[in-house]
C-alpha cells in the first residue's frame, strides 16, 4: 500500500494548473501548464491517497483492466520507471487514455464514497511522460518472427494498439490508412489542445521501429486512386483486422437544411487539425467573426467549441437537445457507476452560451442561400421521444452552424459491402466471441464494431482482437485479452 494514511492526511484532490484562458485562446497548444520537476511530488503525493482497496473498483472501472493501485505505490515510492512497466502491461498508449479518457477508474474509486476520488487520469499521464523524457519507452522487439501476415485496416487507437500487440507476437503487419495520415480520430478529430499530436507521432517511431509498417492513402475497399480490392487485400495476408471506426455523421433533415454554412462536426474539426500541421495557411471552414451554433452538447461539440472560439468566432452557442444533468451524483447513477453530470470541459471554461432542452425545427437562410439562424423549440418528452413543443420557436443568429450529433456507426459502402460483412441493426460490424465477423480470417474491434465510443475502448478491444488474430494464426496466443466481445459501451 502506498502512504497507509495518504488519504487521511491529504484529502483534496491536487490537479496541474491550467493555462489562463486569454492565453491559452492565442495558440493551440494543450491548456495545462508544462509538467515541472516539482509537479511530480504533488502527484507522487495524491498517487499516496489511494487505499491500495482489498477489491479495487477502480479495475472494474477501466475497460483496459489497468494495475491502477500497484502503480499508484509505485509513484508513492519513487519508482517511476517500473511504474511505467506496469501501466504498459495494460495499456499500448496512456498517454493517449491519460490526456483524454472520461476515467471510469475514478467514478468507482473507493475513496469516491465520501472523499474526493484518486488523480487516477493525472497520475497516469505523469507515468507516461516521464517514461518518455528519461528514454525508458524503447522499442520491444518480438522474440521470433511467425511468418504470417496481417493487414489492420484503419490506424485510430483500436488498430493501432492491435497492430502494436500483433507485431510485437512475431507478425508481419501492415496498417492500412485511407487518410494521409496515421492516428485515426487521434490525429483529425481531437483537437490539439486536448491532444498534441506529437504524442501520436512518437508513439508511432516506436511502433515503426518494432517493425509495424504503415501505408497511408490506401482506401480498402474504395475507388479512387490509391484503392485496395478486398481481393488484394484477402490475396496478400493471413488474417486482416477492419478497425474503420464509426464515420457515418448523424444529420438532422430539417427545413434549410441545405444551407451553406452548415457542416458535420468532424468535416470542421478536420480542417481545423489540418491547418494546425500546417497543411494549410488558412481554414477552409473558419469561425472568425461568425455567430456560431453547435447542434449537440457531447465531447464532439466541446472540441468544436474550443476551436470556434480560438479561430475568433463573435459568439457560440451549444444545444443540448435532453436536460441539464445535475452537478453532482443522484440516485439514479449510484457509486460505482460512470454518472452523467454536467461537464465543464476545458472548453467551457473558454466561452459561450449552452442551452438545453432545444430542439432545432428549422433553418433560416437569405436569399443567397446561406445560414443565417435557427429557428429552436423547447423539448418536450412524448412516449420515450423528444420533441420540439409547438408554439415555443424561437430564432437564434448564426452565421456557421456545426451539427455534432454522433454517428450513426461504419461507412457501410466499400470495405463492408465488399468483404461482405453482416451488421448488426445499428449497422455495426457483426462479430463472434472471437472478435471474427461472419467472414472467416477476418477480425474487428473499436468503434466500427461497437458504436461511437471511447479511446480506452478501442485499445482494449483492439488488444483482445490481436490475441484471437494470434490465437487464429498460431493456435494459441499468450497475448492478454482485456475484454470480452459485448461489454456494454460508455459513449462520448
Ligand atoms: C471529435 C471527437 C472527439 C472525441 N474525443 C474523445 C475524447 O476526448 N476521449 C475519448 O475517449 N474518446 C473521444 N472520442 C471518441 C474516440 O476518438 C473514438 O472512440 C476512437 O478514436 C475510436 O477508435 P477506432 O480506432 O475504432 O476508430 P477511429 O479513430 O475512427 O479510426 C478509424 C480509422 O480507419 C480509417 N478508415 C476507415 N475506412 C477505411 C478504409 N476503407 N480503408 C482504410 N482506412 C479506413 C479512418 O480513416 C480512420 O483513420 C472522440 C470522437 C470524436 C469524433
Ligand atoms: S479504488 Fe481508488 S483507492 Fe481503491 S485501489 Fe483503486 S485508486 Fe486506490
Amino acid at each position: 500500500m502506498a502512504d497507509p494514511r495518504g488519504f487521511l492526511r491529504y484529502r483534496e484532490r491536487e490537479l496541474p494548473e491550467r493555462r489562463p484562458v486569454p492565453v491559452r485562446l492565442m495558440d493551440w497548444r494543450e491548456v495545462y501548464e508544462a509538467r515541472e520537476k516539482g509537479t511530480l511530488d504533488v502527484v507522487s503525493r495524491q498517487a499516496g491517497r489511494c487505499m491500495n482497496c482489498g477489491i479495487p473498483f477502480c479495475h472494474q472501472g477501466c475497460p483496459l483492466g489497468n494495475l491502477i493501485p500497484e502503480w499508484n505505490d509505485l509513484v508513492y515510492r519513487g519508482d517511476w520507471q517500473e511504474a511505467a512497466e506496469r501501466l504498459h502491461a495494460t495499456n499500448n498508449f496512456p498517454e493517449f487514455t491519460g490526456r483524454a479518457c472520461p476515467a471510469p477508474c475514478e467514478s468507482s474509486c473507493v475513496l469516491g464514497i465520501n472523499q474526493p476520488a484518486v488523480t487516477i487520469k493525472n497520475v497516469e499521464v505523469s507515468i507516461i511522460d516521464r517514461a518518455f523524457d528519461e528514454g525508458w519507452v524503447q522499442p520491444v522487439e518480438a522474440s521470433r518472427q511467425t511468418g504470417r501476415s496481417v493487414a489492420v485496416v484503419g490506424s485510430g487507437p483500436a488498430g493501432l494498439a492491435a497492430a502494436q500487440q500483433l507485431t510485437r507476437a512475431g507478425h508481419s503487419v501492415v496498417v492500412l490508412e485511407r487518410d494521409d495520415r496515421i492516428g485515426g480520430l487521434l490525429r483529425y478529430g481531437i483537437p490539439e489542445f486536448k491532444l498534441e499530436k506529437r504524442h501520436v507521432d512518437r508513439r508511432l517511431k516506436q511502433m515503426r521501429a518494432e517493425g509495424t509498417r504503415f501505408r497511408t492513402g490506401v482506401d480498402v475497399g474504395g475507388s479512387g486512386e490509391g484503392a485496395m480490392s478486398v481481393e488484394e487485400l484477402r490475396s496478400r495476408f493471413d488474417a486482416v483486422l477492419v478497425a474503420t471506426g464509426s464515420s457515418a455523421p448523424r444529420d438532422l433533415p430539417v427545413p434549410g437544411r441545405e444551407a451553406a454554412g452548415i457542416f458535420p462536426a468532424m468535416e470542421y474539426l478536420t480542417q481545423a487539425n489540418r491547418l494546425v500541421e500546417g497543411d494549410t495557411l488558412e481554414a477552409p471552414i473558419s469561425a472568425e467573426g461568425k455567430d456560431v451554433v453547435i447542434i449537440g452538447g457531447g465531447d464532439t461539440g466541446a472540441d468544436c467549441l474550443g476551436t470556434a472560439l480560438r479561430q475568433g468566432a463573435r459568439s457560440v452557442t451549444t444545444l443540448a437537445i435532453g436536460t441539464q444533468p445535475p452537478v453532482e451524483r443522484d440516485e439514479s447513477h449510484p457509486w460505482p457507476t460512470h454518472p452523467v453530470l454536467f461537464e465543464v470541459t476545458t472548453a467551457h471554461e473558454e466561452g459561450g452560451d449552452r442551452s438545453f432542452l432545444a430542439s432545432t425545427t428549422g433553418f433560416e437562410v437569405d436569399e443567397d442561400g446561406a445560414v443565417t439562424g435557427l429557428r429552436v423549440a423547447r423539448t418536450q418528452y412524448r412516449d420515450g421521444k423528444r420533441l420540439p413543443t409547438p408554439g415555443t420557436d424561437q430564432v437564434l443568429p448564426a452565421t456557421l452552424v456545426l451539427v455534432a450529433m454522433g454517428f450513426t456507426g461504419p461507412q457501410q459502402e466499400g470495405l463492408v459491402e465488399q468483404l461482405g460483412l453482416v451488421t448488426t441493426s445499428r449497422g455495426n460490424i457483426e462479430h463472434d466471441d472471437s472478435w471474427e465477423t461472419s467472414v472467416p480470417g477476418v477480425f474487428t474491434a473499436g468503434d466500427c464494431a461497437r458504436g461511437q465510443s471511447l479511446i480506452v475502448w478501442a485499445i482494449a478491444e483492439g488488444r483482445s482482437a490481436a490475441a484471437a488474430v494470434d490465437r487464429h494464426l498460431m493456435g494459441a496466443s499468450s497475448l492478454p485479452a482485456p475484454v470480452h466481445a459485448g461489454e456494454t459501451a460508455l459513449t462520448v
